[in-house]
């Protein structure tokens, strides 16, 4: 599988939020919640996205990870791993007992990537020692905090009728930059019809940009 850009920022969203809804998932990424579900199922059956939690595999998504491990003087690391956190690659960052006192969790595009992050980045961090680097070559369980499984199996309701929408694309309008959606003409001209005031303020406030089926 390979993941493109959307697949990237969704995945960028639900990896900060597991619980987010598909709408929610839209407005983040400027995609339409259609599109979003087409590329969630899509992640879905390649296996990338693993049952209820999203394991990202290394393989599948380009990326390797490597627990690389500090030492640093006692005193500091809370400090230390404070500014840690801070990095992008860094994706997890935990103190422990033991002379190599804190381990970061670091995901790079490749291993040339990860080297040059380790030798650049956190050598040069002050009271930093970098002891070892370690490559993960297989994760067999990474459950982390992020639960998809209010996401995934999430399907769209029309916002007149409240049904499912089966349609791939669905009748929509757009108010500024979120999308109404709906299963038939039927209720999107109903909603239109129902709503004629509340609309009527959307397009003198944000300006309604497509109105289209
Ligand atoms: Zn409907």
């Amino acid at each position: 599988l390979n993941l493109d850009a959307n697949d990237r920022a969704i995945l960028e969203v639900l990896m900060k939020d597991g619980r987010a809804s598909l709408r929610e998932i839209a407005a983040r990424t400027d995609l339409t919640a259609p599109t979003v579900s087409l590329h969630l199922s899509r992640m879905q059956r390649s296996g990338l996205i693993r049952g209820f939690s999203p394991v990202l595999d290394p393989v599948a998504s380009h990326h390797i990870s490597a627990f690389v491990k500090l030492e640093v003087p006692a005193q500091r690391t809370d400090k230390v791993a404070e500014s840690l956190s801070k990095f992008e690659q860094i994706t997890g960052v935990f103190v422990t007992t033991g002379k190599e006192n804190v381990t970061v969790r670091v995901v790079a595009d490749d291993v040339e990537s990860l080297q040059e992050f380790v030798n650049k980045e956190l050598s040069r961090q002050a009271d930093v020692e970098v002891v070892s680097s370690d490559i993960v070559t297989r994760a067999l369980k990474d459950a982390r905090d992020v639960r998809l499984s209010d996401v995934v199996p999430m399907r769209l309701k029309c916002d007149y009728c409240h049904q499912e929408i089966t349609a791939n694309r669905p009748y929509n309008i757009k108010l500024g930059p979120s999308y109404l959606y709906f299963c038939c003409r039927t209720c999107r001209r109903s909603y239109l019809e129902r709503n004629r005031a509340k609309i009527r303020s959307a397009v003198a406030r944000i300006g309604i940009t497509s109105l289209h089926s």
